[in-house]
Formats: C-alpha cells, structure tokens, sequence
C-alpha cells in the first residue's frame, strides 16, 4: 500500500498556468504588452511534433502569442541561424524555443549560442547557463524550475541543509537541478553513470531527483524513509498486458520504480503527471519573466 504523499504535478502547472493567464492580462492592462513565444520545429520528428503543438496551445490559452515555424528536414544550419537572428530582432517576440533534437547537419550548439540570453526561455543558452552557475539572475531550464516549485511546495521554502542526490548531469536537466538545489542550499551531490555504490549514494538523500533515461532504475530500496522524490524520467516501455504488449502497445514509466518507491518515500512524483505537466508551464513562465525583463517592468502580483 502507497504511504508517500503523491505529488500532483499536473493540478500543480495547471494552477500556475491559471496564474500565469491572470499576469499575462495585468500586463496588458497595466503596460499595452503582450508576451511572444516563438518556437521553430525542424524535421517531421513525430514526438517533437506533439510537443510543438502542445506549447503552441497552452501559450495561447495563457494569453500570449505563439509563433510557429516548420522548416523542412533538409534545412541547413545557416537558415536555421538566419532565422533565429530574425527572431531576435523581432519586438513581438519576448521567448524563443527551438525544438530538440536538431537534423545531424545542424549542430543544436551552434543553434542555441545564436540565441539572445534575454529570450532563450529554454535556458540553454551558455551564458544563462553561467548565471545559474553563479547565482546570477537569468533564465532557468524548464524542467528543472519545474522540479524546484514542486519541491517547494511539498518542503516548505527553506530547503537549506538537506541532502540532495540528483542522478544524471545532461546540461538541461542534471547540471542545472544541482545548481538550484545548491543555490537553495541544500548538500548536493550529482550521480551519473560512473558513479561507484550508487544504492547507496540515493539512499542518504532527502531530495532524490532522478533524471536518467532509465525505466524504473531505482528501486525502493535505494530510497531513504521518508524522502522526497522527484522522478524526472519519461520512458516509453510495452504495456503489461502480454496481448497488448504483443501488438505494439506501450505505457509510460520514470526512472524510479514507482510502487516500491512509494512504500518508502514520503512524497512522490508519479510519471505521468508529476514533472512532465510542470515542464510546459515553466516555459510559459519564462516567458512572462522574459517579456517583463525586456520591457523593464516588474512581473504582475
Ligand atoms: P541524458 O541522456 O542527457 O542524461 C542521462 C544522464 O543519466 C547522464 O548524465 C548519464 O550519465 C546518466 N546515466 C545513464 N545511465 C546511467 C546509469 N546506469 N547509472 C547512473 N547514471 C546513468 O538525459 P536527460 O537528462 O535529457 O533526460 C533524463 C530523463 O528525463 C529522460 O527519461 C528524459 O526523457 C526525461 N526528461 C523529462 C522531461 C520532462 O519534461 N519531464 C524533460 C527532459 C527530460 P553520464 O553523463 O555518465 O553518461
């Protein structure tokens, strides 16, 4: 039987996203401005696809502009970048996202650097990158702000002392969650795939936030009673139903092993509907943020 408080993240981002449309509207009021998000899809890619038309909506719902552009999969790394460099001139547009992952002739480095910082809602860009290193203002990546608020409102604000364990280092999820979590002050340590006993190192956090790739990779007994888990990971594996199964059928999964971690933990996030909601409304709060800081003028309450 599940002990851990269940971690709703999709009520959660869908009461941000109430917020954020309530902003986006005293913004209008209060200084004529309306937010701008332009997204740019390169490629046929069938889950970027659903994930581009996912922002576009939810941009529009929240009040804001969405800027769709499609460019065919033979597009070269210069138009891309000479679209980019469009985009940032462009005074209606406040945040620019281009979808992940690139065709092999572009390199999504090369891409992200041609950004301005000041609308790279995405945070990717090196130089948001650096201030969050820093603890410089900047603008953070989605999903790791996402897991931030979450945790907040399941630990309260002051998260400071805490042992946090993130497992995984990509540069837009691991590497960024660890410097939030340090910034919150929190004992952090980063795992990845060299790490040695690592059961044991997940087993002395308070805060295990997985983002791995892995399905169900940490079981729950490498989880200390009691702690908060965020389960950042979304893997695609066949349906439990064998007959299912057998025609292709799929379900989703995280990085932890959900029932198992459940008896153990104190709050958890299930996969889905934990970080994955969290992620869009993040992007739409960047957005905000963007177009305020841009503008210089100060986020409505
Ligand atoms: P990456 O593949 O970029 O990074 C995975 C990390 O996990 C790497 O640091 C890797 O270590 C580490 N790792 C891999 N295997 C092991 C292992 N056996 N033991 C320990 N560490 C290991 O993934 P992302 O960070 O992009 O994504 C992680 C997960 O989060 C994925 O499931 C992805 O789908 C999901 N995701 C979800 C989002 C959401 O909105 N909810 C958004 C973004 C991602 P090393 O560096 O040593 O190779």
């Amino acid at each position: 039987m599940s002990q851990a408080r269940i971690i709703d993240g999709k009520a959660f981002a869908q009461r941000l996203r109430d917020r954020l449309s309530l902003q986006v509207a005293a913004l209008g009021e209060a200084h004529g401005l309306q937010p701008g998000l332009a997204v740019v899809l390169v490629g046929e890619n069938p889950a970027s696809q659903v994930y581009v038309r996912n922002k576009g909506q939810a941009t529009v719902a929240s009040g804001m502009r969405s800027f769709e552009h499609r460019l065919p999969d033979t597009t070269d790394q210069r138009t891309l970048i000479d679209l980019v460099e469009r985009l940032n001139r462009d005074p209606a547009v406040n945040g620019i996202l281009v979808q992940l992952p690139l065709p092999p002739q572009i390199d999504p480095a090369a891409v992200i650097a041609a950004i301005d910082p000041d609308k790279d809602v995405d945070g990717f860009h090196v130089e948001n990158a650096g201030r969050l290193a820093l603890g410089l203002p900047g603008l953070v990546p989605c999903t790791p702000l996402g897991c931030m608020m979450l945790l907040n409102d399941v630990l309260g604000d002051d998260l400071s002392g805490r042992r946090a364990l993130v497992l995984g280092r990509s540069s837009i999820v691991g590497k960024p969650m660890a410097s939030l979590l340090l910034a919150a002050s929190c004992t952090v340590t980063t795992a990845h795939s060299r790490t040695r006993d690592l059961a044991d190192e997940c087993r002395r956090a308070d805060i295990l936030v997985a983002a791995v790739g892995r399905p169900e990779m940490v079981r729950g007994d490498w989880i200390k009673p009691g702690a908060t888990v965020i389960d950042v990971g979304i893997n695609r594996v066949p349906s439990l139903d064998p007959l299912a199964a057998s025609e292709g059928r799929t379900r989703l999964v995280g990085d932890v092993a959900f029932a198992e971690a459940a008896r153990v933990a104190g709050a958890i996030t299930p996969v889905p509907g934990g970080v994955g909601p969290m992620t869009i409304a993040c992007l739409l709060l960047n957005t905000l943020t963007a177009t305020c800081r841009q503008n210089g003028v100060t986020v409505p309450a």
